[in-house]
């Protein structure tokens, strides 16, 4: 049977850490700054067709692929510093090479990052970005402890409904469509949120894929298990318009491309996240607790409950290796 793409990633790529901090297995990798700082490094790819429709805008592109970076640094914790762009392109495009770096810069000053390299080759559209931070105590995904809250910010399932609008596959009014793609297309990483949320959180993960599989990746990495509750899972009120229930919870809890932080926290610790969601702006939600692993059952269970108290089955997260 063919891989998954995490199987494939464990297979043929994950060796234990030697020099770094943390190794393969976390939103990015931690090595040894000065002092007590680290640097947190990641890399993330976005290919025409794939990760973007074909004749996107520049500038959104621009600047959605240093976001998904940046969102990976703030789910570690860490403050971003620098970044590279690895820029794969069809032709010299001037007037898309002025939109595209238009986009990446203006996110890339509101949040003091440098651009310090990178490469520029022919093909097919193809963006990779490496993003560096830097921090003093990581935020990472195996700090999970059983009694703990799981916590979401923001909204999720805008940006999948944006996509299934682009699609055909949902319909909206003109102005709500347009949030929604605007979500997709101009994701905001929540660079405050994981700066504050060090030595308050146990874990944290961004949602890049999907609620219910970046909340196995925690659960496996934490070896933890956890119950979530549906109807607390915050959403677009355009959700409410779309009256398609089915693909309400399909895109709320497998829906990829929020970039919303999900993290983890003892019960303790509820009033100072409320705060901190107040002083940053941000609405933080409470959608469920980790649990032990049940026993003899070898492994972390994710349990999404219904309003009416059942188990919903689980759907699967975006995997880019998947059959179709
Ligand atoms: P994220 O969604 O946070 O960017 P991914 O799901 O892409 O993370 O990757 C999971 C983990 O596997 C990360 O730690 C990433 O650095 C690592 N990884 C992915 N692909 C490779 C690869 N080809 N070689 C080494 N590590 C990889
Ligand atoms: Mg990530």
């Amino acid at each position: 049977m063919a891989l998954t793409e995490f199987q494939l990633i464990r297979r043929h790529f994950t060796h234990a850490a030697r020099r770094a901090l943390l190794g393969i297995g976390d939103d990015a990798a931690l090595i040894e700054g000065h002092g007590r700082n680290s640097y947190a490094l990641t890399v993330d790819t976005m290919n025409e067709g794939v990760h973007f429709l074909a004749g996107a805008d520049a500038r959104n592109l621009g600047h959605k692929s240093l976001a998904v970076n940046l969102s990976d640094l703030a789910a570690m914790g860490a403050a971003p510093r620098y970044a590279l762009l690895a820029l794969t392109l069809p032709s010299a495009d001037e007037r898309w090479l002025e939109a595209f770096s238009a986009g990446f810069f203006s996110l890339a000053q509101e949040h003091g990052v440098e651009l310090i390299g990178g490469d520029t080759t022919r093909g097919p559209l193809s963006i990779s970005v490496t993003a560096i931070g830097e921090l003093t105590s990581a935020l990472r995904r195996d700090g999970a402890r059983a009694g703990d809250d799981v916590w979401v910010s923001g909204e999720l399932g805008g940006a999948a409904l944006g996509l299934a609008c682009l699609q055909g596959r949902a319909q909206l009014p003109a102005k709500e469509q347009a949030e929604m793609v605007r979500r997709l297309e101009q994701p905001r990483p929540q660079v405050a949120l994981g700066l504050g949320l060090c030595a308050k959180a146990s874990a944290a993960i961004d949602l890049s894929d999907g609620l219910t599989g970046d909340l196995a990746h925690v659960l496996e990495r934490s070896a933890v298990s956890a119950r979530i509750e549906y109807a607390l899972i915050p959403r677009p009120a355009a959700f409410a318009r779309l009256n398609d229930a089915a693909l309400e919870q399909q895109l709320v809890l497998a829906g990829g491309d929020d970039y919303e932080l999900l993290f983890t926290a003892p019960a303790a610790r509820r009033g100072e996240l409320e705060a901190l969601g107040s002083r940053i702006g941000l609405a933080l939600a409470r959608v469920g607790t980790i649990e032990k692993n049940p026993d003899g059952s070898g492994g972390s269970r994710l349990t999404v409950l219904a309003p009416d108290g059942k188990p919903i089955s689980d759907p699967h997260s975006h995997d880019h290796f998947a059959a179709p």
